[in-house]
């Protein structure tokens, strides 16, 4: 079977985006650019309100055809069989290509529809007379193995399009993720831990055109390396669709040490959340992030009742984003197994919220107590904090 050297690409949202449709058109053609490079040489351009990739050189199909459907902002990804002139005889044939390259495999048992576009009007035919030849060459071919028409509600719906000197011919959408290309919508800092909900928060931001970054905090030797490189295949696995993820690896062990030789064992989770949550704004201030991401969700855990969130949430003064928050455990679950992460979250892996937790954590902390605590700290923990945060290691998850 013959492979597409061509693909069109389906955007919804970003049509929608006014004067600034060409710059979000733009990155998209450059996210797709970047994710095909490895792969061969490729021409991506954009040609009246349309996306379209040429293959200039071989490929291998369905690598592409994997990477491209991960790309946000793209909806739909069409294969599409070029004509190789603007003749009736050529659209014909590249009609009859299509069909074979496409529905071979599973016979042609099904209703279509042919619906073509005549933009280059110099075409002798209007388009009714080529829906109507093209539907009729079709059945001549296919009807005895099971091809018929349905104007009204068709299987397949043929789309034939005349532009310049070329006919383009496609019928299958292979859906994409939608959402907006990574890099329209500023950058932020996720909280990224090994756990099945920050993966997916995480994905959900980036999936609004956020470019991301993460941040993971690692505390040897109570947390194995194992659990370091789980963080990272998540990492990676989320980079899939959002592009490169800059994460920060900060070893958080004297940090929380001194947090729990100092303050009440009840209030260690919130206490370490917030001096998380300090990290962060500190790195997302220093990357020029605008948010923190979480994976929270209200009620799941102790430390993520509303009080406990509120008490988080005061340590610093950066926006914080919480995209799962509404979503119950099994829908976070279903998410993280469409993305492709679930597998990877539930390794045994320890992360360090669950080597350091009390037998009887508070649940409504109030803020006043847990500043009381804090104050046990002063002088002891500002060394050990500026430490962590410079000797942070970086890697790029890709
Ligand atoms: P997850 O499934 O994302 O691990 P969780 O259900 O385990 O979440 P918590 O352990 O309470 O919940 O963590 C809440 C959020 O805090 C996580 O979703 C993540 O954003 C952040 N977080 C927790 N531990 C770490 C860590 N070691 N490094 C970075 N972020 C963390
Ligand atoms: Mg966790």
């Amino acid at each position: 079977m013959e492979k597409a050297k061509m693909f069109l690409v389906r955007y919804a949202e970003i049509g929608t985006k006014g004067k600034n449709r060409y710059v979000f058109e733009d990155i998209l053609c450059k996210r797709i650019r970047s994710r095909l490079k490895p792969l061969g040489e490729f021409d991506v351009r954009r040609d009246f309100g349309r996306i379209y990739i040429e293959a200039l050189s071989d490929y291998d199909y369905d690598e592409a055809v994997e990477r491209l459907t991960k790309i946000f902002g793209i909806v739909g990804l069409c294969p599409v069989t070029v004509s190789d002139e603007l003749t009736y005889e050529s659209i014909r044939k590249a009609v009859i290509d299509h069909f074979e390259s496409t529905f071979a495999e599973d016979g042609f048992d099904f209703s279509f529809k042919v619906h073509t576009r005549r933009i280059n009007k110099d075409f002798p035919m209007n388009s009714m007379e080529i829906d109507m030849e093209i539907g009729h060459d079709l059945l001549e071919k296919y009807e005895s193995e099971g091809l018929h028409v349905d104007v009204h509600k068709p299987d397949i719906m043929v789309e034939v399009e005349l532009r310049g000197e070329k006919g383009y011919v496609y019928s299958k959408i292979l859906p994409g993720p939608g959402g907006l290309p990574v890099g329209t919508n500023g950058k932020a800092m996720s909280l990224l831990s090994g756990g099945i909900d920050s993966p997916v928060a995480t994905y959900m931001v980036a999936k609004r055109g956020v470019e991301m970054e993460a941040v993971y905090f690692n505390s040897p030797p109570y947390t194995s390396a194992r659990a370091l490189e789980k963080v990272q295949k998540l990492g990676t696995i989320v980079a899939q669709y959002s592009g490169p993820i800059k994460m920060y690896v900060v070893n958080f062990t004297d940090v929380q040490l001194a947090i729990y030789d100092n303050c009440p064992h009840d209030q260690l989770t919130i206490i370490m959340k917030r001096y998380f949550f300090r990290m962060a704004a500190d790195l997302a201030k220093r990357d020029d992030c605008q948010a923190i991401v979480t994976g929270e969700s209200i009620g799941q855990v102790s430390s993520q009742t509303m009080q406990s969130l509120a008490v988080i949430d005061d340590a610093v003064d950066t926006p914080v984003f919480r995209p799962v928050i509404g979503m119950d455990k099994q829908e976070i679950v279903e998410y993280s197994q469409k993305i492709g992460t679930f597998e990877t979250s539930i390794e045994p892996y320890e992360d360090c919220c669950t080597i350091f937790v009390d037998k009887h954590p508070v649940t409504k902390p109030k803020l006043y107590a847990i500043e009381k605590s804090e104050k046990r700290l002063e002088g002891i923990i500002e060394p050990l904090y500026q430490k962590a945060l410079e000797s942070a290691e970086v890697v790029i998850l890709k």
